[in-house]
């Protein structure tokens, strides 16, 4: 009886090792396909179901550099181009990224060959090519800014530029700190990962519209405090801000369906949030959060299929581009110091001229619990 008991646990022993061995080598496994394993299930029906935005800020500045450098050339190098043709080749794992490969790249299309040619190995380059569209197209481009001569002037007169038209979430002249966060735990509600970044700052340090787009979404939100919500023009991103000041959390004018330009001042950094009842103060400390959401398709606005993005490398690039402001004595809200033109503002208000004042329909439901 003893021997037999001993019997089956030097059985028992050499069935948990050999289900301990099996478990390793499914998770090596396992790590070494997640990607592409992803990436498989990711092109959906007729839209991109699953982004992961991963390029380091190294990548992405040096990419920016060869598109500005190469504006009005020919050949004209696009930054996404070359972050999806990187991206493809890696699989998708941004680890693997060195410079001399972007420096490759470079030299191929500087001599005459063409990005669809060159990537037509990578079976995922038209893949990223999409989904880094969808998160960087409306960061680089021409837009007009007035000059600082003419600022005494009655009229501003602008001059054209070429590069990150996107904006730094937090004005010029006031400092911010952050860290790789993205999919850290947040338990506040309900355990889940925190969906975006977090920009911790002074209360009260002006925030701005990162990119030009419509107000669709404003007010208390529980998980979010005082927050502002923006959807891009081309639909595909929408910008979510929340945990604005206590009291006065909003710039003036800023309502539901405005229509706003990048770099324009939308409230103030506060401390808001985690409380059912509104205008209560639930972070530890002053932040503001950052988040960017996919849209390739209506129904990922909210619930199980929303697709959030890491804007840690973004918001780094982004500060690049920040918003000088200024108030004027007597004043409660600050304002932009230079006058902006958005050329995509200008065409999407000439495509909707006829359309009726007072259509919601970009208006989203939302659970925005991310932060
Ligand atoms: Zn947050």
């Amino acid at each position: 009886m003893v021997q037999l008991k001993r019997k089956n646990w030097i059985l028992g022993g050499v069935c948990l090792l050999l289900v301990a061995a099996i478990a390793a080598n499914f998770f090596v496994f396992a790590n070494a396909t997640s990607t592409r394993a992803k990436l498989e299930s990711c092109v959906g029906d007729n839209y991109i179901k699953w982004v992961e935005f991963d390029p380091p800020y190294s990548a992405l500045e040096k990419a920016l550099k060869l598109d500005i450098d190469t504006y009005e050339k020919e050949p004209h190098i696009s930054w996404i181009d070359v972050l999806a043709y990187l991206s493809a080749s890696y699989w998708g794992e941004w680890s693997r990224y060195k410079g001399k490969d972007m420096d490759a790249l470079a030299e191929k299309l500087a001599n005459g060959e063409q990005i669809e040619q060159l990537a037509e190995k990578y079976e995922y380059f038209n893949y990223y090519r999409e989904a880094y569209t969808a998160v960087l197209g409306g960061l680089v481009g021409e837009y007009q800014i007035a000059t600082e001569e003419s600022l005494s002037q009655p009229e501003p007169v602008y001059e054209t530029k070429y590069g990150l038209k996107g904006y730094s979430p937090i004005a010029y002249g006031y400092s911010f700190s952050h860290y790789k966060d993205f999919g850290a735990s947040r338990s506040y509600g309900y355990g889940r990962p925190h969906l975006g970044n977090d920009l911790m700052s002074n209360v009260g340090s002006p925030v701005m519209a990162v990119e030009s787009g419509i107000i669709t979404n404003l007010g208390w939100n529980q998980y979010g405090g005082w927050r502002v919500g923006i959807r891009s023009l081309d639909g595909k991103r929408y910008y979510y801000y929340a945990h604005l000041r206590k009291d006065h959390p909003y710039a003036e004018g800023i309502t539901e369906g405005k229509l706003v330009n990048a770099g324009d001042i939308i409230g103030y950094v506060g401390m808001t949030g985690y409380s059912t009842t509104e205008n209560v103060n639930g972070m530890k400390a002053p932040h503001l959060h950052f988040g960017l959401q996919l849209v390739f398709d209506e129904s990922q606005l909210e619930g199980e299929n929303e697709i959030w993005v890491d804007v840690y490398s973004l918001v780094s690039l982004l500060e690049k581009h920040k918003s000088p402001v200024l108030r004027d004595e007597g004043e409660k809200d600050y304002r932009r110091k230079y006058p902006f033109i958005d050329p995509c503002v200008e065409e999407y208000l000439q495509q909707h001229a006829e359309v009726e004042p007072g259509d919601d329909s970009t208006s989203q439901p939302e659970t925005e619990a991310g932060t």
